[in-house]
């Protein structure tokens, strides 16, 4: 029996800001390129969409991603801004990950900038501190330039959410980390530790996984960090009983459509109904080579195995993997 999905949504995604950085953990690929489709172009299908929803599809999802790094000009920022209040919310909080090294003086007007624009925050993402973090996100300097622009944040009244990722390689450093972080003056929002995805670069990485000895073992302080939607750590022996208690059910996703200059053309002359069906067809034609959750759990799964994961997905992924390897067939898109 193969794999059945229902598509209850779709990710409209734009390669506009070339990431500076290389992260060893990074989900997305060739994050250096961008893509030549002006964004108000982007924008427009994309409210397009979100008219459509408003008009016939009440429960169907519409997100967007315009990355991979948010290091915008401020008509970009605006435009995202809209993009977002046709959700509901708001854009006040801006992503470090990927930003271009700017000189001290060019740093604080690009912040000046931001904050009069309405950005209230930043977003930082780190796998240790000093030579660790710098050494995963693949840029010398980069734990003391995103400290840095932190700091110049908080002194301007600005807040701060931080995502620290936990593994093998960051754990002896992470008190160390957490000093730093306290050290810097500003609000924080929001401060949550995180162990990778199994995705992207990161299916390199299952040794830097830690395990349930390590997590039921945890300083305090770093255990009450573990909170919000990716909690939930559990080793593969412990996620797979709860997975195959609805193992026949289909696969609920929210679907991706990368748009550029290449499908624009096409996508701005098809109904959004025609682009949501035909994309919905690849993705269910995709997961129908692959075999059934519990099949693939049968062949694949190692229900002894320690290490965690903080998604059911990220064990679904890996034995998807493990089958492209074994069979040759093509993993589904994702
Ligand atoms: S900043 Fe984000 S998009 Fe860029 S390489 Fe790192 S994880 Fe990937």
């Amino acid at each position: 029996m193969a794999r059945e999905i229902v598509a209850r949504g779709l990710t409209l995604s734009l390669r506009h800001a070339p990431c500076a950085h290389i992260c060893r953990y990074c989900l997305i690929s060739e994050t250096r390129k961008g893509s030549a489709l002006p964004f108000s172009r982007f924008e427009r299908l994309v409210h397009r969409f979100f008219d459509w929803k408003a008009a016939s599809k009440p429960d169907v999802e519409i997100r967007t991603f315009v990355g991979p790094s948010f290091d915008y000009d401020l008509d970009t920022l605006q435009g995202v801004g809209r993009l977002r209040a046709r959700r509901g919310s708001t854009f006040e909080t801006l992503n470090l990950g990927g930003l271009r090294m700017r000189d001290a003086d060019t740093l604080k007007a690009w912040l000046d900038e931001r904050q009069a624009a309405g950005i209230t925050g930043f977003h930082t993402s780190l796998a240790g501190c000093d030579k660790t973090h710098d050494r995963w996100n693949g840029r010398a300097g980069d734990f003391a330039y995103q400290t840095s622009i932190l700091r110049l944040a908080g002194e301007r009244g600005m807040g701060r959410h931080e995502r620290l990722f936990l593994a093998q390689n960051t754990l002896p450093v992470f008190e160390r980390l957490l000093d730093v972080l306290d050290g810097i003056p500003g609000e924080v929002r929001n401060r949550y530790v995180t162990l990778f995805f199994y995705a992207g670069l990161a299916t390199r990485y299952e040794s830097e996984r830690i395990t349930e000895d390590i997590r039921d073992a945890l300083p305090e302080r770093i255990a009450r960090l573990r909170r919000g939607r990716f909690q939930d750590w559990r080793s593969e022996r412990e996620w797979v009983p709860l997975m195959m208690e609805s193992a026949r059910e289909p696969r609920r996703m929210i679907m991706k459509l990368d748009v550029s200059e290449a499908n624009i053309d096409r996508l701005e002359s098809s109904s959004c109904e025609a682009i949501f069906a035909e994309r919905e067809q690849a993705y269910r034609e995709d997961y129908r080579r692959m075999p059934a959750l519990d099949e693939l759990c049968a062949r694949y799964g190692d229900p002894a195995s320690r290490k965690l994961y903080m998604l059911s997905r990220d064990l679904e992924q890996k034995w998807m993997d493990m089958h492209a390897r074994e069979t040759g067939e093509k993993v589904p898109l994702d």
